[in-house]
């Protein structure tokens, strides 16, 4: 221990991971949580999104083990649902589904509300880790460059804490920016690309008078043509999670026949037959401003000391992709990691610096496919890597091997250069194209 206390703000799936790591190195760990977290079960206002899937793909399941010993089995014993990218999955694509062989790869299916409960309570079994919450931090202490703790409001009262390290884990609507603008250290403009991505989700309980041959499907959205996608994902034992995707605008439908509409546009059929047989379990919810945004603040000279940042406060990506808890996860281990050796209270930036390092790709990933959906012309480098993703998209039904490397490629198990292997590489530039033009595509 070379310190005493660590804050963290907010208490969902970043800020539990970064208590749980923090409690190796520091005396005692404070979380502070906006929402009031009064049961075990249950959504709660702090996460809306916890209303769709989250499937935990293989590289964050491994992360999350090496936090948490045996949580895997765990979730399992809660009614998470395990399945093969291959054989149980129903993958489809704007050519047609991709080949169902066993891969190997498999995701972690569950409500968030079920990940959430089972990680908070390993977390708060921890001697030295407590959580205070409805609590809503609206600012930084601090003293000359170095942050000392938060103040912020529990009710209607004024609540302040002290630390010696602060953590911001308070996701895609962290206030962090504005302040440490209030301190007088500025954050260069986020970057963000918009696909214009909405989403809406709704439980069903399983009609076992369909047999669908799969536990989990996935409809892609692809710019141009296929603005419309959707996923079902076998969650918590006995329920199917339906999840309907708009792009470019073309928004999921929050209603009951919008939702049944949009259902029966799908290609894949079996979607449209469980929102018209199976039962609701759950009101539909709907999401919305999807966009990727990533503050860069490993590029922030004046950061303070004694403060990180991590998880979607830094980098919220577009969900289609699945990335976000993955992207966390990693943050954490690194967190671990640089721990052993470093005082990040003092040097900061290094923290920021591999969390940046750690967004590259998925960033990448989900921009690219977002970026199709752009009306202005995109500079050489987004239209190379658009045209190759497309022409991998392309070759996906006919080729196992290409699903492969695409399937660990998109997972973040794989490294993308696995997608230019010469055998990939081949079928790929042999495939087929897809259909559709780009719409509306214009000079700058
Ligand atoms: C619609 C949607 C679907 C998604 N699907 C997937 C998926 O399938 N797979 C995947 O890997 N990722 C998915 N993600 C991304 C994933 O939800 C995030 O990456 C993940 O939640 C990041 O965790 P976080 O702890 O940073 O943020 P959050 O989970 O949002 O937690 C932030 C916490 O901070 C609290 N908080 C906020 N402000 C304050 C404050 N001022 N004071 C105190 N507390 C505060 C909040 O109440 C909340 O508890 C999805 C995201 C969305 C929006």
């Amino acid at each position: 221990m070379y310190s005493d206390r660590a804050l963290v703000i907010g208490a969902g799936f970043a800020g539990l991971l970064a208590a749980r790591v923090l409690s190796e190195s520091y005396g005692d760990v404070v979380l502070v949580e906006r929402s009031v977290i009064t049961t075990d079960a249950g959504h709660r206002a702090g996460i809306p999104r916890a209303h769709h899937p989250h499937p935990l793909p293989a590289r964050g399941a491994q992360a999350l083990e090496a936090l948490f010993p045996r949580i895997g089995r765990e979730l399992e014993n809660a009614g998470a649902v395990r399945a093969d990218l291959g054989s149980d999955f129903l993958h489809r694509f704007p050519n047609g589904p991709a080949p169902r062989d066993h891969l190997g790869l498999s995701v972690l299916s569950m409500t968030r509300v079920t990940l959430d409960r089972i990680i908070r309570r390993r977390v708060l079994r921890l001697a030295n880790v407590s959580l205070v919450d409805g609590v809503t931090v609206e600012g930084l202490l601090h003293d000359r460059g170095t942050v000392t703790g938060v103040h912020g409001r529990r009710g209607d009262r004024p609540f302040t804490d002290y630390a010696d390290l602060v953590v911001d884990a308070s996701g895609r609507d962290s206030r962090l920016v504005s302040w440490l603008a209030e301190l007088g250290v500025h954050c260069p403009a986020p970057r963000i690309v918009n696909g214009h991505v909405t989403c809406a989700s709704r439980l069903y309980e399983v009609n076992r008078d369909l047999e669908l041959g799969w536990k989990n499907a996935c409809e892609i959205t692809h710019a141009p043509g296929t603005r419309r996608g959707g996923a079902v994902s076998s969650v918590d034992g006995s329920r199917w999670l339906v999840t309907l995707f708009g792009a470019d605008g073309d928004t999921a439908p929050a209603d009951d026949d919008g939702f049944l509409d949009h259902a029966t546009s799908l290609r894949c059929p079996d979607v449209a037959e469980i929102v018209k047989t199976a039962t609701p379990a759950s009101a539909v919810h709907r999401s919305g401003n999807l966009r990727n945004r990533w503050n860069r603040f490993h590029q922030v000279p004046d950061w303070p000391r004694g403060l990180l940042a991590l998880g979607d406060s830094v980098v919220s990506l577009d969900p289609v992709h699945g990335h976000g808890l993955t992207v966390t996860a990693l943050n954490c281990a690194e967190l671990r990691a640089l721990l052993q050796d470093h005082d990040l209270a003092a040097e900061p930036l290094t923290f920021q610096r591999a969390v940046a390092k750690a967004a590259r790709f998925p960033w990448t990933f989900a921009t690219t496919a977002d970026l199709g959906w752009a009306t202005r012309r995109l500079p050489v480098r987004a239209r190379l890597l658009r045209w190759y993703s497309g022409r991998v998209i392309a070759a996906i039904p006919g080729h196992r091997r290409v699903y492969r490397a695409y399937a660990r490629v998109s997972q973040l198990a794989g490294h993308p250069v696995t997608l230019l292997r010469p055998a990939v590489l081949f079928r790929v530039l042999l495939g087929g194209k897809l259909s559709g033009r780009r719409p509306r595509a214009t000079a700058p």
